[in-house]
């Protein structure tokens, strides 16, 4: 167990960003996260972050513009940026101290202030792309601060694991050509929004920096402890990740209305154990979560803790793991194996 805190983002500035009563990306999800801390035994380990904006050039790392500018106009009101992705008056500050926070706790790992992180923030990130608002999304929070830490803080290698269950399309976008940042993604496929081929692997510089592993629905903790155990695992050994940036959706568990997967709180905390093997090897205390998906809001209070524990070296989740050996290995493992063997040299 570290003796150093958890670095943690969570504020109610986050709940006021509401993009209406019907949607399922709600402030309720927070709600269910502060309860699900209030109760966690290893509460005392948390340290929390100030809240920080983003600045512009640190948005401008990843965005354009014309797409600031877009999110810029709807402060303090009512607006629509794509027909999932609504704004209230609080928002666009809530876009901006999502980003910076964020960024701010990679810092604080990164210089070992903590051991680890969790950004419980909103709106989340992953599918707004250089341009565009779109899928929930305003900023790209975790593509923003992978930027922060290749380009202001000089970092060689930074590994972004996407385990939301809708492909992070903004993000690939933006480092497809990109081989400082490594892209990696599970995903329910055919699905929203639609990108993610296990074809889809960069381009230029950055080919074989992106590694998608499309899944039919219904896959269960065994399926993605096995991917993570003999495909992200031993690409991150060969690849060497200075920093390990997690699009944390909690959308792939099973009681999620909009996700078709089936992991287990368990199964989440598994995941992360499988992360914090190749950061105990390549950046200790450097694994940080941000919040992306999840819509069943106990569920996902259940999952951020199983995460915290396994960081708070409470848990090592083998259960999951142990259990996982013996399943069968799903048929994609073996194609996104061949695709990525291309590439790195370890299968
Ligand atoms: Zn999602």
């Amino acid at each position: 167990m570290s003796d150093k805190p958890i670095g943690i983002v969570h504020d109610p500035l986050f709940q006021e960003h509401d993009p209406g009563s019907f949607h399922p990306e709600s402030p309720a999800r927070l709600v269910a996260i502060d309860r699900a801390l209030n109760e966690w035994a290893g509460r005392e380990v948390l340290q929390p972050i100030l809240l920080r904006e983003a600045t512009r050039e640190e948005l401008a790392r990843v965005h354009r513009d014309s797409h600031l500018e877009r999110v810029a106009a709807t402060e303090g009101k009512r607006a629509s940026l794509d027909p999932d992705t609504q704004t209230s008056p609080a928002s666009y500050r809530a876009a901006l101290a999502a980003a910076g926070s964020l960024i701010d706790l990679c810092d604080a790992a990164l210089e070992g202030r903590v051991a680890h992180g969790a950004a419980l923030v909103r709106p989340p990130g992953h599918h707004a792309t250089p341009t565009r608002a779109m899928g929930f999304c305003l900023f790209n929070n975790v593509a923003v601060a992978a930027a922060h830490l290749v380009e202001a803080r000089g970092l060689e290698r930074v590994l972004i694991v996407d385990w939301d269950v809708h492909h992070g399309n903004g993000t690939e976008e933006i480092f497809y050509e990109d081989p400082r940042v490594l892209y990696f993604s599970t995903h329910q496929s055919p699905f929203y929004p639609g990108t993610g081929a296990v074809g889809s692997v960069g381009r230029g510089e950055g080919e074989g920096y992106t590694l998608n592993v499309p899944l039919y629905a219904g896959q269960g903790d065994s399926t993605f402890v096995r991917i993570f155990e003999d495909l992200l695992l031993p690409v991150a050994n060969a690849f060497r990740p200075r920093f390990i940036l997690v699009s944390a959706g909690f959308d792939a568990h099973r009681a999620d209305p909009l996700g078709g997967m089936r992991l287990t709180a368990a199964g989440y905390g598994a995941l992360t154990a499988v992360l914090r093997d190749i950061a105990d090897e390549h950046c200790p205390g450097c694994i940080v979560l941000a919040l992306e998906g999840g819509y069943d809001p106990p569920a996902v209070g259940r999952s951020v803790v199983a995460c915290l524990e396994v960081l708070a070296g409470r848990s090592d989740g083998a259960e999951v793991r142990q259990a996982a050996s013996q399943a069968q290995a799903p048929e994609v493992l073996r194609q996104a194996q061949a695709t990525a063997g291309r590439y790195w040299k370890v299968f």
